[in-house]
């Protein structure tokens, strides 16, 4: 987990609440990405170069779920990493370009359910899920070559209808509130419902927001029906 919040970073600029200031490493959060293998990057924020900086990695090849600038502003900063392979779907490839008209990398469309070969027998799958009447978004099955499989859902608004979604043995689901609809996502107490319903082996909430509460708060709130993912975790599959 390269970063695991919300829209905007945690603490914020002059915010005394107790989740901004916390002195829990865990509860400084920048936006949310995730690498798979060391070298397959999901989702490119404006903290991305740092926070590849952080975990010594390089990717190999991108992916972007959808095109809100808290996914996607960080692609300029690795733009000079010789273009790289980058996987989206046509409506994000039109945002991203309307916000990045020159686009160094080897563009290439996602398209659901459709098999993704990204070495190293680990595959992707994507499929949509509700988030935004304008902004296409996707959430990612991702399979390892010992058949353990992930699923990464950080902007999620209503259950998912996918098949894909089903018996992940790890779910990482959209954490930006507890129990508020603020449109677009899902609230954490209808997520830990849904994670029951789609058999999921371990579930984890990423893309956590503001005032949601500080690690140790909402893990105590789960109560072990579901984790909590922080900035520079680990996740062994
Ligand atoms: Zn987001
Ligand atoms: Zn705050
Ligand atoms: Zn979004």
């Amino acid at each position: 987990m390269l970063g695991s919040g919300a829209a905007w970073p945690i603490p914020r600029l002059g915010c005394d609440c107790p989740q901004c200031t916390s002195s829990d490493p865990r509860d400084a959060r920048l936006r949310s990405s995730l690498l798979v293998d060391g070298r397959v990057l999901v989702d490119a924020g404006p903290d991305v170069y740092h926070q590849l900086m952080r975990a010594r990695a390089v990717p190999e090849v991108v992916l972007i779920t959808h095109h809100h600038y808290d996914h996607v502003l960080g692609l300029h900063a690795l733009a000079k990493l010789g273009r790289l392979p980058l996987h989206l779907t046509k409506e994000s490839e039109r945002g991203v370009r309307a916000i990045f008209p020159r686009l160094d990398f080897r563009v290439m469309h996602l398209t659901p359910g459709v098999k993704l070969e990204l070495g190293e027998g680990l595959v992707a799958q994507a499929f949509d899920v509700a988030h935004s009447q304008a902004t296409r978004t996707m959430a990612l099955r991702f399979t390892f070559p010992s058949g353990a499989t992930l699923v990464y859902a950080p902007d999620i608004g209503a259950p998912p209808d996918s098949k894909l979604a089903r018996n992940a043995d790890v779910l990482l689901l959209d954490g930006s509130t507890r129990d508020q609809r603020p449109g677009g996502h899902m609230p954490m107490s209808e997520g830990v419902e849904v994670a029951k319903h789609m058999k999921a082996k371990r579930t984890l909430f990423t893309h956590v927001g503001h005032r949601t509460g500080t690690f140790v708060e909402l893990e105590a709130w789960l109560d072990g029906a579901a984790e909590v993912a922080y900035d520079g975790m680990e996740i062994e599959l």
